[in-house]
């Protein structure tokens, strides 16, 4: 089955006198407005957007220094368990060190990087860094038992992938068990089989494997009873929702009761205070990850982290 999906980008013409070109570059201009707020979309166009649009064209010419001169960075944000508040393992997130702009987050610039030919240069990047960590942690005599990495559905859509994390983390001499891979519903909703599969190749690699924001997309209850995923990740709408509505908990005791008759685990994100972390406990989640715990560090600070909680 092949699924199309489509942004739509509307320019009207206004009181100026505009030209048919001028009128097209708009329509543009606000289809990829559309398209980088995740697509599925209609946007309109509006000057606000022209900006917007410069701005991301600037960005996306300043991605090649980018790798070439080690601008990207990791940061790790710990996830603790709820019954002892002992460490899982971290999330290892995306930061751009970008020389005039300072440290960007995600959502300045990871739509273009996926929709870049550096999306691959990315995967690889993202293995090497991840288990270069590892290693200097392991050398530092720092345990982590697990790194989570993200991967988007096209990097996950290769049926190679368990092959050349297997070679990585071999020339690393690092246990493919301590990384763990976090894909959202939309890995899924693009090729269900072939994400099935390479999910599989994963865990026969000794991977783990994660659905992040689970109960934020599409949620399709009929594909998760086959899915070789151990984690739910329970999104940080439905955490937030706590103590606002009785909805957002009886959802969350949904999502931990159909992920434990499953035999998955589950993490719920976004935990910023502590009777989040209580009602979460309270209906039976694993473990918490956020600022309540920890906003995602630099190595350097991590390390810091941890040496701080075996001290305590
Ligand atoms: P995510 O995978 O859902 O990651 C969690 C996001 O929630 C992170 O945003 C984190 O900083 C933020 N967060 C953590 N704790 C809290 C909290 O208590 N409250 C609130 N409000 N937010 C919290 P970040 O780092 O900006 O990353 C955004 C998204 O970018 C990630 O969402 C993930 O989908 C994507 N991303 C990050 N790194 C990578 C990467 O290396 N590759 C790919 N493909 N995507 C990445
Ligand atoms: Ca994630
Ligand atoms: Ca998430």
């Amino acid at each position: 089955m092949i699924s199309l999906s489509a942004s739509i980008g509307i320019a009207v013409m206004g009181e100026n006198p505009e030209t048919a070109e001028t009128l097209l570059s708009q329509a543009d201009t606000a289809m990829y407005a559309a398209k980088s707020a995740g697509g599925l979309q209609v946007r309109t166009y509006d000057v606000i957007l022209d900006r917007g649009v410069r701005n991301r064209v600037a960005l996306r010419s300043d991605l090649r220094a980018a790798f070439s001169e080690n601008q990207f960075e990791l940061h790790f944000q710990p996830q603790i368990s709820l019954a002892d508040a002992s460490l899982i393992g971290a999330e290892a997130l995306l930061r751009w060190r970008h020389p005039d702009r300072g440290l960007l987050t995600p959502d300045a610039f990871l739509a273009l990087l996926l929709e870049s030919p550096y999306e691959s240069t990315l995967v690889e990047w993202l293995l090497n860094t991840v288990c270069l960590h590892i290693a200097a942690w392991q050398r530092m005599g720092v345990t982590v038992p697990r790194i989570s990495l993200n991967l988007s559905a096209r990097q996950l859509l290769d049926m190679e992938l368990a092959d050349r994390i297997r070679h990585v983390v071999g020339k690393h001499g690092i246990s493919a068990a301590m990384l763990d891979v976090e894909i959202t519903e939309d890995c899924l909703v693009s090729d269900i089989d072939m994400a099935t599969s390479v999910l599989a190749t994963l865990k026969q690699a000794g991977l783990c494997t994660s659905l992040d924001d689970f109960g934020a997309g599409y949620s399709s209850l009929s594909y998760l009873v086959r899915l070789p995923v151990d984690t739910l990740k329970i999104d940080k709408s439905f955490v937030r929702g706590l103590a606002v509505s009785d909805k957002a908990s009886a959802v969350i005791r949904g999502i931990v009761g159909l992920a434990r008759s499953l035999g998955m685990k589950t993490v719920a994100e976004g935990v910023e205070h502590q009777h989040q972390a209580d009602e979460l406990k309270d209906a039976g989640c694993d473990s918490i990850q956020g600022y309540l715990v920890s906003r995602p560090l630099s190595s350097e600070a991590f390390v810091e982290f941890l040496r701080r909680r075996s001290v305590a």
